[in-house]
């Protein structure tokens, strides 16, 4: 019998100590094997997360912004040196290969950085003399408690997309991580610890829908920000709302690519293949749907045919690795069973992902090759649904207007691609489409940090973006001020409206 790891919440600067009622199961996706526990929080948890939040905000509130800052660096400098550590304890429990786990890590630092300059994104206006002598100004305040829950896929960056701006904005902070891979969030916790943030600013709770629902309806919860699929998404925003919270709820994908015909192939296929496969397809970016406007179809095809045909897939700690597992088993199912749907709607079958081999063997891991599904048409379920996993379409398409209506009338609207050398195209794609984050000869990219993440439509509920400026303005109240200090000249009682003068 191996070990297995008891995972358990951070609460108040340690870890909690209490007996959990209820437990799930950890799992390492390249061998099957059940690597730990993870306690799984009640409301009287929740509670005991959001009391030490609570305690903690009126002293982080009004900690200076340079003392604010300089712990925001300790823990960049801090996570950064353990980035090989959190990419492991990332690998072993979603399957990612640990090159892509660390590559996570890095993005999610890019907040941090980001974050650390604070001082400067907090800057009010000030206007003198809006009336004479009389001046006007705005504040930006924290909220208060505000909570993030987040999904399995980057257990990592997606919450540094949220804490590193809430933190800096002067919040408190509770994380509901994904109770699949919920470790490197309490490494995350301790590494906060170390860099000196004061107890209960940073919590993490773990468990399912009872621990999401104690924050959702929590009094002391001001905001909540989720990161998950589209149908949690929209009952993540409309009880949060219902409840007098600020939410953002960012929903699922259906990412299309759309290839011209004057595109380069090679980068074309390069891309598809990078951005269909990396993490198993398993990324909110990834590439599902790979439009090929006639008459390239065939030609993109085979490029894509070739590169697939060179992909190593194995445990993500093997050193030839290139694509893990899938995160668990009725996932892997899933994401199986789209193969033989969309062969009995219709579409070809390529390549067929359950015949890869796997490095080391597959012995009892969740194992999926890429898989390459061609003439794929609207109506059925394997372009209609998100698979979310290593599984790209191929549709063909006559022209460039199809695609674009294809493109746009999808229900997702988080991230599309054009490969085209034609600049004019480029540039009507990104002015047209019905997406809310666009790559030009990019396999779909994150944008920075100092660009707010996002999609539209079924993609994103609410109207802040995460990160960036955005992320700023949602976990801030602006409080605007209007001044007047004695003065001889005021005119004594006045019952008009004030007016300017
Ligand atoms: P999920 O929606 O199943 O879970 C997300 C979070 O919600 C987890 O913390 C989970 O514990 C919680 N949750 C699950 N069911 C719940 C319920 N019934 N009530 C309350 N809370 C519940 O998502 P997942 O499978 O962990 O992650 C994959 C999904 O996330 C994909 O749809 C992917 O597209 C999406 N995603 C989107 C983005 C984006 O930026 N738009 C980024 C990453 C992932």
């Amino acid at each position: 019998m191996t070990e297995t790891r008891h995972i358990t919440h951070w609460i108040g600067g340690k870890p909690f100590d209490g007996d959990a009622a209820r437990r799930g199961d950890v799992y390492e996706p390249a061998n099957g094997r059940v690597a730990g526990h993870v306690d799984f929080a009640s409301a009287a948890e929740v509670d005991a997360a959001v009391a030490a939040a609570k305690a903690a905000f009126p002293g982080w509130r009004d900690t200076s912004l340079s003392k604010r800052t300089s712990v925001l660096f300790r823990f960049r400098e801090l996570a950064a040196a353990h980035r090989d550590e959190l990419a492991a304890l990332i690998s072993a429990e979603h399957g990612k290969v640990l090159s892509d786990a660390a590559g996570e890590v890095a993005r999610g630092l890019e907040v941090v950085e980001f974050a650390c300059g604070i001082p400067h994104l907090l800057k009010g206006g000030f206007s003198e003399n809006v009336s004479t002598r009389v001046d006007a100004y705005s504040i930006l305040q924290p909220l208060g408690v505000v909570a993030g829950i987040t999904p399995f896929n980057f257990p990592a960056m997606v919450p540094m997309w949220m804490f590193p701006v809430a933190i800096a904005c002067g919040n408190t902070f509770v994380l509901k991580p994904s109770e699949k891979d919920p470790s490197a969030s309490v490494r995350i916790a301790e590494l906060w610890a170390e860099a000196g943030l004061p107890d209960g600013v940073f919590n993490v709770v773990h468990g399912d829908k009872a621990a999401v629902d104690g924050l959702l309806h929590h009094p002391d919860v001001k905001a909540v920000s989720f990161v998950g699929s589209t149908p949690i998404a929209r009952y993540i925003y409309g009880t949060a709302a219902a409840n007098g919270k600020r939410v953002q709820a960012l929903g699922g994908a259906k990412n299309h690519m759309l290839v011209l015909p004057d595109a380069d192939l090679d980068l074309a296929a390069d891309a598809a293949v990078s951005a269909g496969f990396g993490s198993a397809g398993e990324r909110c970016m990834a590439i599902s749907v790979a439009v090929a406007v006639d008459p390239v179809g065939d030609e993109l095809m085979a490029k894509i045919r070739e590169r697939v045909a060179k992909l190593k897939i194995g445990p993500g700690d093997h050193p030839e690795s290139e694509m893990g597992p899938l995160v668990t088993k009725a996932h892997r199912d899933k994401v199986a069973s789209y193969l033989d749907s969309a062969v009995a709607q219709g579409a070809t079958l390529a390549i067929d992902g359950r015949e890869t081999p796997v490095l080391g063997g597959a012995g009892d891991g969740f194992w999926l090759g890429p898989t390459v599904l061609d003439h794929v048409t609207p109506e059925m379920d394997a372009y209609k649904d998100e698979i979310f996993g290593p599984v790209l379409a191929v549709v063909r398409a006559g022209s460039y207007e199809e695609a674009m209506e294809l493109i746009s009338a999808n229900p997702y609207g988080n991230g599309t691609a054009i490969f085209t050398n034609d600049g004019g195209a480029a540039r009507r794609f990104q002015n047209e489409v019905e997406v809310g984050m666009v790559g030009i000869n990019v396999p779909i990219p994150v944008p920075m940090a100092y660009y707010s993440f996002g999609g539209w439509k079924d993609s994103l509920f609410g109207d802040s973006h995460a990160h960036g400026m955005e992320g700023v303005h949602f976990y801030t109240r602006t409080k605007a001020v209007t001044a007047r200090w004695l003065d001889p000249s005021h005119g004594g009682v006045n019952l008009g409206f004030p007016t300017n003068g």
